[in-house]
């Protein structure tokens, strides 16, 4: 699979993966059958990650196409990310301490021979050498790639964490994080995830015969607890002239303004050049696009510059979630708006998944997303 980064290519793609994203993508979708063509899922990942297309559209095409029973686990698993995210807003310490981590533990001896591929463990070689090339893993190899990672490699889940957010084109301040915590045994207290040689042999067609794996994933020990915080309230946006300030965090906003401008450059947070490419490729999209759509000048601006460029008028923006360009854009001066799904869903992610999965149909309903209503003409 490839990644251009374009909203006309994301459309194009969950076009193409519509027809199998029903009761084919619940039988198949822990097969990795390897770089290359992936049909047993959808591969939009980069794409919602950076809302060129967004968890409602993608959740509106699929219960078109499909009744909900039988787009179950799709409709799952793309509401697993959406309470990642509402998740982590609600416990931004989570974050900060990962992020204090990376920054304070050392890089112990078998660090680099886990990112250069060198362990002579078959599979998480060439899985590390897939991601630095691709900037994608399949999610099944994302978790026996943490497994091996944390329980037979005995590695700092924090450096592994960090060196996918860097790599993963997707690379989710929540997503990635949370997994990462999920396989350890930190999220879910007690419940770890251990990667099997014949579960791994099994989902890739016999590519991979691993060696040497953990037998056993005993549990990290268990953080201190964090705090939660209620969900940062939404004040009304300004009214009359408003500047729109587009961040790579939303590439599609639903808003409106008097000037526009898109960020210039994506926030530095150390990925590697595949995935500073995509994003700033995916900036410029968003430019393009807004300048056509709305039929106004799109200006280009560096953070340092925002409030010059708004020369006094109220700055608009849609939500950045907790995460790099949080920190680096967000302060008093930003009106933002947070998406209605993200409004609904994320006061719902307080506990684990499955408290949550029990929402996920009043929430699409709510959203007035689910199949299409027969018209008069039709239930005649
Ligand atoms: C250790 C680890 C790290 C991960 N890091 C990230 C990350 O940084 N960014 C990221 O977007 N996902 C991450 N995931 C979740 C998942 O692996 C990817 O979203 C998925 O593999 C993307 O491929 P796809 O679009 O083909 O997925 P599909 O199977 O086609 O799923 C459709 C969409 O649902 C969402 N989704 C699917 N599975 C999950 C999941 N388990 N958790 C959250 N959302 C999900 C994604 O937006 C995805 O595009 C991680 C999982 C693990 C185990």
């Amino acid at each position: 699979m490839t990644w251009h980064p374009t909203r006309t290519a994301a459309l194009q793609r969950l076009e193409q993966f519509l027809p199998r994203s029903g009761r084919a993508y619940a039988e198949r979708r822990n097969h990795d059958s390897g770089p290359g063509a992936r049909p047993e899922v959808s591969g939009l990942s980069p794409y919602i990650r950076y809302r060129m297309i967004a968890e409602s559209d993608v959740l509106a095409a699929v219960t078109s196409r499909h009744s909900q029973a039988a787009a179950e686990k799709f409709i799952q698993e793309v509401c697993w990310r959406t309470y990642w995210k509402g998740w982590l807003e609600q416990r931004p310490d989570v974050w900060r301490h990962y992020c204090r981590d990376v920054q304070t533990i050392e890089r112990p001896p078998g660090y680099a021979a886990a990112v250069e591929g060198r362990t002579g463990i078959d599979c998480f070689d060439a899985w590390a050498q897939e991601l630095v090339e691709t900037g994608y893993l399949h999610n099944h190899a994302r978790m026996w790639f943490a497994s091996i990672w944390v329980f037979t490699l005995k590695l700092p889940w924090q450096l592994g964490a960090d060196w996918f957010l860097r790599h993963l084109l997707d690379g989710d301040p929540a997503s990635n994080t949370l997994s990462w915590r999920w396989v350890a045994g930190l999220q879910t207290v007690g419940k770890t995830y251990l990667a099997r040689a014949d579960n791994i042999e099994r989902y890739t067609q016999g590519r991979f015969q691993p060696q040497g794996l953990a037998s056993v994933a005993v549990p990290l020990p268990a953080d201190p607890p964090v705090a939660m915080r209620p969900l940062p309230l939404q004040a009304p946006l300004p009214t009359g002239p408003v500047a729109l300030l587009v961040t790579e965090e939303d590439l599609s906003p639903e808003l409106t303004a008097d000037r526009i401008a898109v960020l210039d450059q994506p926030v530095e947070r150390g990925a590697a050049p595949l995935v500073t490419r995509f994003i700033a490729g995916a900036l410029d999209d968003a430019a393009t696009r807004l300048g056509a759509t709305t039929g106004r000048p799109v200006e280009r601006v560096a953070i340092a510059d925002i409030a010059a460029w708004a020369n006094g008028l109220p700055i608009v923006s849609a939500y950045a979630p907790v995460g790099p360009a949080q920190s680096a854009v967000f302060g008093p001066q930003i009106h933002w708006q947070r998406r209605a799904w993200d409004s609904a869903a994320w006061p719902h992610a307080k506990r684990g998944f499955f408290q949550f999965r029990e929402q996920i149909a009043s929430l699409l309903r709510d959203a007035g997303i689910g199949p299409r209503q027969p018209t008069l003409f039709e239930t005649r």
